[in-house]
């Protein structure tokens, strides 16, 4: 057996420092999930997710350092959100199976995903707008269609084509109306029926978030496979979520649906930004007549009795189909249209939920 010992790994990163907290990264009790076997390294720096956008070259940094070590044969490291709960001893004793750190994406500020208890509920137009109104008020924007098994961002949002990767790697991602995309729908034709086991499935999600250059974005909205199984579940686990937003009818049947989805992101511990009824009501495009086809308002109702924040609601309205199934949705078609304006108001509010946290200057300490 050759390679360094965890001591002597532990030893090199004493000497990489994190200088916004003022200590070396052992010391700060950063390190976990340290692994040194046969000359490899692999272990991962817990920071503050407001912060992992900064730390990049920290971890690079640190990447070096034990990289420098006689023996080494190769070093992964990863940003982790920090773990909630006090902070671990000084010395930081290697700690395996923490579970609940999820590596981040260096530069992707905040990730949130959209979600539905079951298929067909608009869950995908939802995501498509709401990323364009993110844009639209000014916001860096990235959008990952998790919906492998029916990816519908490369039509939605009017991309074709493959991506390009400059070091046979990383892919960079797809463009258009101002946002970043990346789809299971770009690297596989249409037509191909594909079976998808459950590893692949972690594995093509994680490629898609990890192996892509998102560069800087504020926010990447993640467009959810619909349903509440096991899948999404591991997805929802898997994924450094900011938050979840649930896509409903209102329909009741959909609305016990929505509920699991509740429930899902709570398991997980990720915070429900809100409910958006979607196909409310209906509007006649001949006279303008509105009717409540699906007993308007469900969705606002069971908001309020879960106690979670009712977000808006979109009508049923062909304008809506058409402008999305053709490639541009109708926050760019007809930004001026009511729907339009619905759709920047919902993207206001998840960014004053998720932004606002993740941007918030760290507490000045004055001393008189
Ligand atoms: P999901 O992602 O939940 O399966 P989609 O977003 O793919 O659903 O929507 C299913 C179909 O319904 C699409 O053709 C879409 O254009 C259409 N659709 C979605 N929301 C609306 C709406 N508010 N009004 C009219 N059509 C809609």
């Amino acid at each position: 057996m050759s390679g360094p010992s965890e001591q002597q790994v532990l030893d090199a990163l004493r000497r990489v420092r994190d200088e916004e907290r003022g200590g070396d990264v052992v010391g700060l009790g950063m390190v976990s999930g340290l692994a040194v076997r046969d000359g490899h390294v692999a272990f991962a720096l817990e920071v503050e997710p407001s912060r992992a956008a900064r730390l990049e070259s920290l971890r690079q940094a640190a990447e070096r350092a034990v990289d420098a070590l006689p023996g080494v044969l190769s070093v992964s490291a990863v940003l982790t959100a920090q773990r909630q709960g006090p902070a671990p001893p000084r010395g930081a004793a290697p700690r395996h199976g923490t579970g609940a750190a999820k590596p981040l994406i260096p530069g992707v500020r905040t990730i949130v995903a959209v979600a539905s208890g079951k298929g067909g509920v608009g869950k995908s137009t939802t995501a498509a707008n709401l990323a364009l109104a993110l844009r639209a008020n000014g916001l860096r924007v990235g959008v990952l269609d998790a919906d492998i098994y029916g990816p519908s961002m490369p039509r939605m949002l009017g991309i074709s084509g493959r991506p390009n990767s400059r070091d046979g790697r990383v892919l960079e991602p797809m463009q258009n109306h101002g946002v970043k995309c990346m789809s299971m729908g770009f690297l596989v034709p249409e037509e191909t029926p594909m079976i998808w086991r459950g590893p692949m499935v972690m594995s093509a999600l994680n490629q898609m978030l990890r192996d892509v250059a998102w560069g800087e974005l504020d926010i990447l909205v993640v467009d959810l496979p619909p349903g509440t199984g096991d899948a999404q579940l591991t997805m929802a686990q898997q994924v450094p979520l900011s938050g979840a937003v649930i896509v409903s009818t209102p329909q009741d049947i959909a609305l016990l649906d929505a509920r699991k989805g509740l429930n899902m992101f709570r398991k997980v511990d990720v915070p429900v930004l809100g409910i958006i009824e979607n196909m409310s009501y209906f509007t006649c495009p001949h006279c303008g007549e509105r009717s409540d086809i699906f007993s308007h308002g469900g969705a606002r109702q069971e908001a309020a009795r879960l106690n979670v924040e009712f977000l808006g609601e979109l009508p049923l309205d062909i304008a809506i189909r058409e402008t999305s199934d053709g490639g541009t949705p109708i926050v760019v078609a007809q930004p001026e249209s009511a729907h339009a304006r619905v759709y920047r108001a919902m993207a206001n509010r998840v960014w004053e939920k998720v932004g606002a946290a993740s941007s918030r200057p760290a507490p000045r300490i004055i001393v008189e």
